[in-house]
């Protein structure tokens, strides 16, 4: 245990009250992981705890959680309680403070989550929670149906911490969550994408599958169970598209946008398949249906702008193919995707071809590699990629006689085209005299 929490820990324990550090923290202790952060509970009243330590922040006070500041670093200390009745399978109508440290373990979702550990009196452990991780297991504490219907988010907790521990889902608990799924339609969308992030970028994002076979897709992302079911008779292909985003996933490195991305990348399949004469199937346009899909899901899902930008972004771009690949069809291809999606671009395309059949998959990624390298080049030369690397700026036009506005951006972005295809072309002489003879009419 850090010093610090022993500290406080010790110095609650001083002026008369329990105090101990609890969930995340203890299960990873015991697991051998470093935990990001401590959390404490503790029998005395948030403003108790307030009264013992000079520096803290009202966090969370109706709730109980006070966070204590030590140079810099903040604690949250939470009193022990037990929750009221629940309302909407979301949030309980009350909370009630408790002196029981059982109680307090007792209303915590999963038994790996409801230890609790002092220096004095080690590990409080009600649950056999320690049992649990040796099995690794995720299970409820008490009646999973029961813990389900207080808050349906537990149970994308349980498939998020399955996928972040490489456990399985107890049998009771699981067939708990194939029953009650439906109710995650009622909790917000924020409290949902939390758990999706932690799941998505965690080491087993194959749990998109449990996902799905537990119901829980059909009521937060049916488009990805509309994948699932799409069947793709394709040589490129060999298996769902479902089954595709999955391995992509697996495939690509766990960051939050690539592994959105991968989720997304074939999201419009379904809705653009077509059969030819022979049976197979194509998906003309996915990718730019696909990226206006994804805008909308990831809105639904309240993620932050700079997000959504980023990978809508990437579906859109995934399966773009310069040709000939030479630094001038590349040049143009990111004016064509925006810089921003590089070099991430490599990193989706690279996933969704090792997701894709053994079909020329060395001739595939030879492909990536290969436009990762004209890349390179080309950011080495310190070629004109965007407005601010052209020799002309829009103040120049206005002194060349332009009005601004839209017009100007206009001829700008033409300039910008222009170069782009031919880097000669960069310079203010050459670009205002064009621009004289050519763009202004
Ligand atoms: P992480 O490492 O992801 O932070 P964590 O176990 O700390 O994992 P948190 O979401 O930070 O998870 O919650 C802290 C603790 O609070 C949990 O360990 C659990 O004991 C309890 N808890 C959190 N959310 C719930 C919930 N919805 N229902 C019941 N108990 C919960
Ligand atoms: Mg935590």
């Amino acid at each position: 245990m850090p010093e610090k929490v022993s500290a406080i820990i010790r110095q609650l324990k001083s002026a008369g009250y329990d105090a101990y550090a609890v969930g995340g923290c203890v299960r990873d202790s015991v697991l051998g992981r470093t935990p990001h952060d401590w959390d404490i509970t503790t029998s005395a009243r948030p403003q108790q705890v307030k009264a013992v330590f000079g520096h803290t922040i009202d966090t969370g006070i109706q709730h109980g959680t006070v966070t204590v500041m030590l140079d810099h670093e903040g604690f949250e200390v939470t009193t022990y309680r037990i929750d009221g009745e629940y309302e909407d399978a979301r949030h309980p109508k009350s909370v009630e403070y408790t002196l029981n440290l059982r109680d307090d373990l007792k209303r915590r979702d999963f038994t790996i989550n409801a230890m609790a550990y002092n220096e004095d009196a080690g590990l409080v452990d009600a649950f056999d929670g320690r049992g649990d991780l040796k099995r690794g297991v995720i299970r409820c504490v008490g009646d999973p149906e029961e813990r389900f219907t207080e808050d349906a988010l537990r149970m994308l907790r349980a498939v998020r911490f399955a996928a972040q521990l490489g456990f399985s889902i107890e049998e009771n608990t699981e067939r708990a969550i194939r029953k009650l799924a439906p109710n995650l339609a009622r909790i917000s969308a924020e409290r949902i994408q939390a758990e999706l992030v932690k799941l998505l970028i965690s080491p087993h994002p194959e749990m998109m599958r449990t996902v799905w076979e537990t119901g829980i897709a059909d009521v937060i992302l049916p488009e990805f169970s509309a994948m699932m079911v799409c069947e793709q008779k394709n040589p490129h292909h060999r298996g769902t598209v479902g089954e595709h985003t999955i391995w992509s996933l697996q495939a690509v490195p766990a960051t939050k946008v690539l592994r959105l991305a991968m989720l997304f990348h074939d999201v419009a399949k379904p809705a653009c398949r077509t059969e030819d004469a022979d049976g197979l199937h194509h998906f003309h346009g996915h990718p730019a249906m696909g990226a206006e899909m994804t805008r909308r899901i990831l809105r639904r899902l309240k993620f932050d702008n700079d997000t959504i930008r980023r990978v809508t972004a990437l579906v859109k771009g995934h399966d773009d193919r310069p040709y000939p690949l030479t630094e001038r069809a590349v040049r143009r291809a990111i004016l064509r995707n925006g810089q921003e999606a590089y070099p991430d671009l490599f990193e989706v395309k690279r996933a969704d071809i090792l997701a894709q059949s053994d079909y020329r998959q060395q001739e595939k990624l030879q492909y990536v590699e290969e436009y990762r390298r004209i890349y390179g080049q080309i950011l080495a030369g310190h070629q004109c990629l965007t407005m601010k690397d052209l020799a002309v700026t829009g103040k120049d036009l206005i002194e060349a006689g332009m009005k601004p506005g839209k017009e100007l951006g206009a001829v700008l972005k033409q300039m910008l085209e222009a170069v782009v295809d031919d880097p000669r072309l960069n310079t203010k002489e050459i670009l205002l005299e064009r621009f004289q003879k050519e763009w202004k009419k």
